[in-house]
């Protein structure tokens, strides 16, 4: 009846929840372990110039080399890091890794960051930011932190004026995943982006909705508009490409490319059949 199911019910979310709430510590004891024994990684992966057809950068990921879990996904353990504050250590791990590699392996090349709007609550972040660049002795400007819209929406007048110090610094800002959430133009207009990075989600699908290819060109016009970059990402066949080529974005990036990876497995050389394409639809009109 009526009445036992509801018990029923309610058991069974009961245990689901003590199941969630016992997992989540578990992983928040694993990252503090992570944390002291050193089991993260930075990946990287290049960012194709469609300008210069070289890549001139490359984005900075984290990995997780699990004692008994393997290679875990940032997707898996970045929300918990985030919910506990352990985004906190880990992000300035980031940060340093980034520029010392930059630093040390790969010397021309700008590097990006991804940064958690935790890490932007914290109110030594900007001076831990310059201090690490200090640190590395590379320029500021060959450092760029990757941001999203859920910053912005959260304390507008604060995530500004952050902002506007790491600006100052000379670190370049990226708005990632643009185009999905909360995305507001008026973000745009108000924040001092460098570049602007459309989400995967549309670039995956321009080749088969052209809803989606429109979106993509006019974040490419506005991004010329206002003097921003515009980096497409996801790019994985080369029709999609070739569409990203014709829609006169700065850069791209996608397995086609180069998938993420340690330093060490990193080329210098892009696949052949991307410089055919890129041969073969000539420079794209400069945007600088
Ligand atoms: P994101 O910043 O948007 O990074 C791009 C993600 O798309 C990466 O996943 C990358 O491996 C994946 N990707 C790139 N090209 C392709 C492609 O052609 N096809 C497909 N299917 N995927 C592609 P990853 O490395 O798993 O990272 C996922 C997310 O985790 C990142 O999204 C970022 O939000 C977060 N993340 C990664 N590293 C860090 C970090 O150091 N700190 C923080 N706070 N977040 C991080
Ligand atoms: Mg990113
Ligand atoms: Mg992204
Ligand atoms: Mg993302």
């Amino acid at each position: 009846n009526a009445k036992n199911m509801g018990r029923n019910t309610y058991c069974l979310f009961q245990a689901g929840m003590g199941d969630l709430v016992r997992q989540r510590r578990e992983l928040e004891e694993d990252l503090h372990a992570a944390i002291e024994e050193g089991q993260f990684e930075l990946f990287y992966q290049p960012r194709l110039d469609l300008n210069s057809g070289s890549i001139e950068s490359y984005e900075a990921l984290i990995r997780w080399n699990h004692p008994e879990k393997g290679l875990v996904s940032p997707v898996d353990f970045i929300p918990a890091a985030e919910g506990s504050g352990q985004i906190i250590p880990i992000g300035k791990w980031v940060i340093q890794t980034a520029l010392a590699t930059a630093a040390d392996e790969l010397p021309t090349a700008r590097l990006s960051v991804n940064v958690s709007p935790v890490q932007f609550r914290d109110n030594d972040f900007v001076e831990d930011v310059r201090r690490a660049i200090e640190a590395s002795g590379i320029p500021a400007s060959r450092l760029e932190l990757e941001i999203t819209e859920n910053l912005l929406i959260e304390d507008d007048a604060r995530a500004l004026s952050i902002l506007t110090s790491l600006k100052a610094i000379g670190v370049k800002i990226a708005l990632d995943d643009f185009g999905v959430g909360y995305s507001s133009l008026g973000y745009l207009s108000r924040f001092p982006f460098d570049t602007i990075k459309i989400d995967r989600s549309f670039v995956s699908d321009a080749g088969k909705n052209s809803n989606s290819l429109a979106i993509i060109e006019t974040v490419v016009r506005l991004g010329k508009a206002l003097n921003m970059r515009v980096v497409a990402e996801g790019i994985e066949d080369l029709e999609t490409l070739n569409l990203l080529i014709r829609s006169g974005c700065n850069e791209i990036q996608g397995f086609l490319i180069g998938r993420p990876q340690p330093v060490r497995a990193l080329g210098v050389d892009i696949p052949t059949s991307v410089e055919a394409a890129l041969k073969a639809k000539g420079s794209p009109p400069t945007r600088e």
